[in-house]
């Protein structure tokens, strides 16, 4: 069974409303792990880290199958915020801080 036809099963078995509930929270799982990760940025808070954005990203799939002009607005909308960040990165000529580093070699424990 291909990705796509198993995102139609999901929905089709569960409903649209379930499946748009664990969208819902499977975003809140991924919003706790990124603030796990940044309390503490070693090896299983990436790989939570990582399980749960593929989560979200599985959800995402099925959402827009669910409702299919949302890839439209999230086109549009991804172009936009785009446009926005790098007209804001162009204003500021060095970055405040950088993102936690989970490179070995730096690490503390
Ligand atoms: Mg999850």
């Amino acid at each position: 069974m291909e990705e796509k036809e198993i995102y139609k099963e999901a929905i089709n078995r569960y409903g649209y409303v379930a499946q748009t509930e664990m969208l819902l929270e499977e975003s809140l799982e991924l919003a706790l792990a990124t603030r796990k990760f940044l309390r503490e940025p070693k090896d299983k808070r990436l790989f939570d880290l990582g399980s749960e954005i593929a989560d979200v990203l599985i959800m995402i799939e099925q959402f827009k199958i669910i409702s299919p002009e949302i890839e439209q607005i999230i086109i549009e909308q991804k172009e936009f915020k785009l446009k926005r960040l790098k007209k804001g990165l162009d204003k500021t000529a060095h970055p405040e801080s950088q993102p936690p580093n989970t490179n070995k070699e730096n690490k503390k424990n």
